[in-house]
């Protein structure tokens, strides 16, 4: 190697593309932090989940929140409509964990729009009929 020249370091991280049910580990070469080659993708959207996994992060987040049903309460699964940032997972469970509903809801309702400004709606993942027996 010449003066000149100055070694350009690689990094190697993995990474577990959840895009489908196959979820490939996949080891990402950067240089300098930018994405240079990727290793052991199934496909090639291995490669755009690496990317964005490398910048920008998202996880579709899965919760429950409590409903009341008059004197019965139980807990209704919800997630977000759409992956939501990775750095937004810590607030938007603290919003899940103090949002509360009563009576019934149908599956696909809206329970938190627009959670912590992100833009997606947490929805509920079933209905709850307040008249049955479902809590
Ligand atoms: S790389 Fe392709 S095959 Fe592998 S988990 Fe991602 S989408 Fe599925």
């Amino acid at each position: 190697m010449s003066h000149n020249q100055k070694e350009i370091k690689t990094e190697e991280i993995k990474v577990c593309c959840t895009t489908c049910p196959k979820e490939c580990v996949i080891a990402v070469h950067l240089k300098k932090g930018i994405l240079d080659s990727v290793e052991g993708e199934g496909c090639k959207r291995g490669e755009k989940f690496a990317q964005k996994e490398i910048t920008t992060p998202e996880r579709t987040l899965t919760s429950t929140v409590v409903v009341e049903c008059g004197e019965k309460a139980c807990l209704l699964p919800v997630k977000t409509a759409a992956p939501i940032p990775k750095k937004d997972m810590g607030l938007a469970m603290d919003a899940i964990r103090k949002t509360k509903l009563t009576g019934s809801c149908l599956m696909g309702d809206v329970v938190i729009p627009n959670i912590c400004g992100t833009g997606v709606d947490v929805v509920a993942c079933r209905s709850i009929k307040e008249e049955n027996d479902a809590c």
